[in-house]
C-alpha cells in the first residue's frame, strides 16, 4: 500500500515535461498556459499623463493659500501631445490619458477650478496629484507573467497593454476517456436489464476539460479482453493521456491491469485511501495510462490526485496541486487512522468562521455527494475521528 502523496510524487516523475507550445493571437488565449515568461519591452503607462479632465500646472504656480489666475494656452485630449511647455502663469486643459505637457506636474480637476474666458482660478493642491505616473503599472524589462501561468482575462489585457498580439502557449495536452464493463451502458440508448448509465466517462471529460486539456472519446468497452486491448492500443496512438474506469478491482471481469502487462508497463496501487483504493498507473508506448476505479465517487476523486496534477505538468502549468484551508468540523466525521481520507463536504461561513460539514452518506457510488458538496475535507492519514470544533482541511470544488 502506498501513500497519495507517495502515488503523486512516482507520477509526476514519469513526466518528462511538458507538451510542445504554439504561437496563438489574443483572441485564443483564455485558459491556455504560457510557455516562456514575458517581460515588458516598455513602460506602461509609457508616459506621465492625466488621472482626471482638468487642467495641467507646474506646481510652482500654486499657492499656498488663497487664490491664482492662469492662462489656458490650449486644449490636450487624449492621444495628443502638447507642442510647447508649460511656464509661469500658464496651464493647458487636459483629459484623461493625455500625456502631461513639459513644464506641468499636478493636474486639477476641472470640478474644482473656476474658469472664466481663457484663464482659470486655482487654489492650493498638493504637488504631483492626479497624474500617473509613467510606468507605475509595469516597468520596462521586469518580468509581468510567469511562464506557466494559466491566462486569465486580466493576464491578456496586460499583455496587450505591452503591444503583444500573440503568444507562446503549451498546446492542450489529449486525453483518450474510456469506460469500461458490460453493465455500462451509454446514455440516450435503451438499457437492459442489470444495466447501468455511464456517468464516469462524463464526469472525467469534465474534468479533463477543466484542466485545459482535449478528449478524445474511446466510447464503452465490455469485460472482453481482445477489445479491451485492441481499444487500448489504438487510443496510446492519438492522446498522450489514456483514461480508463472500471476493472482495476479484484474481480473476475476486471481485465485492465492484465491487459496493460501485456501492451505496456503496467504498476498496480493499493492507495491508503478512502474511496477509490484500487488504481493501475503505468504507460502504453509513449502514452500515459491511468485505469481509475469504476465506482464514480472514487474515480472522480481518483483523478482529482492523480490524472490532473500529471496533466497540470504536461500542459506546462507552473502549480500543480490545489490550495487548501482550514475550517472548523460542525459535526463529529469518523475517520481511520493510517489513510487518507476524503469525504465530500458542505462548506460555510457561519458566525465568522468557515465551517464544514459532510454531505451525508458517504458511499463511493453516491456521486450526489459530488453534487450537493462544495468542497472535499482532507482528513490526514494520522488523524483518528474528528470532534465538534477541530479544524479540518478543506479543499473548495
Ligand atoms: P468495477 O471496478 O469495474 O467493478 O466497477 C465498480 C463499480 O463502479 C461497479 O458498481 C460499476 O457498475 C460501477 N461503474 C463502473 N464503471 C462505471 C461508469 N462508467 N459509470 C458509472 N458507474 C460505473
Ligand atoms: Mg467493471
Amino acid at each position: 500500500m502506498i501513500s497519495v502523496r507517495d502515488g503523486q510524487h512516482r507520477i509526476l516523475a514519469q513526466i518528462a515535461g511538458p507538451v510542445p507550445s504554439e504561437l496563438l493571437p489574443a483572441t485564443r488565449l483564455l485558459g491556455r498556459v504560457l510557455a516562456d515568461e514575458m517581460r515588458a519591452p516598455f513602460d506602461v503607462p509609457p508616459a506621465d499623463n492625466s488621472a482626471v479632465d482638468g487642467y495641467a500646472v507646474a506646481s510652482a504656480d500654486i499657492p499656498a493659500s488663497g487664490r491664482r489666475e492662469l492662462t489656458v494656452m490650449g486644449d490636450l485630449p487624449a492621444g495628443s501631445v502638447f507642442d510647447g511647455a508649460v511656464s509661469s502663469g500658464q496651464a493647458v486643459r487636459i483629459m484623461t490619458g493625455a500625456p502631461m505637457p513639459r513644464g506641468a506636474d499636478t493636474v486639477y480637476p476641472q470640478e474644482v477650478v473656476e474658469r472664466a474666458g481663457e484663464h482659470v482660478r486655482i487654489g492650493p493642491l498638493d504637488k504631483g496629484v492626479n497624474v500617473r505616473l509613467g510606468g507605475e503599472d509595469v516597468k520596462a524589462g521586469t518580468i509581468v507573467i510567469e511562464a506557466g501561468t494559466v491566462l486569465r482575462p486580466q493576464e491578456i489585457g496586460l499583455a496587450t497593454s505591452l503591444g503583444l498580439w500573440q503568444l507562446g502557449v503549451h498546446m492542450r495536452p489529449r486525453v483518450a476517456l474510456l469506460s469500461t464493463g458490460d453493465e455500462v451502458a451509454d446514455p440516450g440508448m435503451p438499457r437492459r436489464p442489470g444495466q447501468i448509465y455511464d456517468s464516469n466517462r462524463f464526469t472525467l471529460r469534465g474534468l479533463v476539460e477543466q484542466c485545459g486539456a482535449e478528449v478524445i472519446d474511446v466510447g464503452i468497452v465490455p469485460d472482453v479482453r481482445d477489445e479491451l486491448r485492441a481499444r487500448l492500443l489504438e487510443a496510446s496512438y492519438t492522446a498522450e493521456v489514456v483514461v480508463t474506469s472500471g476493472g482495476v478491482s479484484v474481480g473476475m471481469y476486471d481485465l485492465v491491469k492484465d491487459v496493460l502487462g501485456e501492451i505496456g508497463g503496467i504498476d498496480f496501487w493499493q492507495v491508503a485511501m478512502q474511496p477509490g483504493r484500487p488504481l493501475a498507473v503505468g504507460t502504453i508506448g509513449a502514452a500515459h495510462f491511468f485505469g481509475l476505479p469504476g465506482n464514480p465517487v472514487a474515480s472522480m476523486l481518483a483523478f482529482m490526485l492523480f490524472v490532473r496534477p500529471a496533466l497540470f505538468k504536461l500542459a506546462g502549468r507552473r502549480q500543480l496541486f490545489p490550495e487548501v484551508w482550514p475550517a472548523r468540523a460542525a459535526e463529529p466525521m469518523r475517520k481511520k487512522p493510517g489513510r487518507r481520507e476524503f469525504k465530500r463536504g458542505v462548506l460555510r461561513l457561519e458566525n465568522g468562521g468557515w465551517e464544514v460539514r459532510t454531505t451525508g452518506p458517504q458511499g463511493s457510488g453516491i456521486l450526489s455527494s459530488m453534487v450537493s458538496g462544495n468542497c472535499l475535507i482532507v482528513l490526514e492519514e494520522d488523524r483518528g475521528d474528528v470532534a465538534v470544533g477541530e479544524t479540518v482541511l478543506v479543499e473548495p470544488f
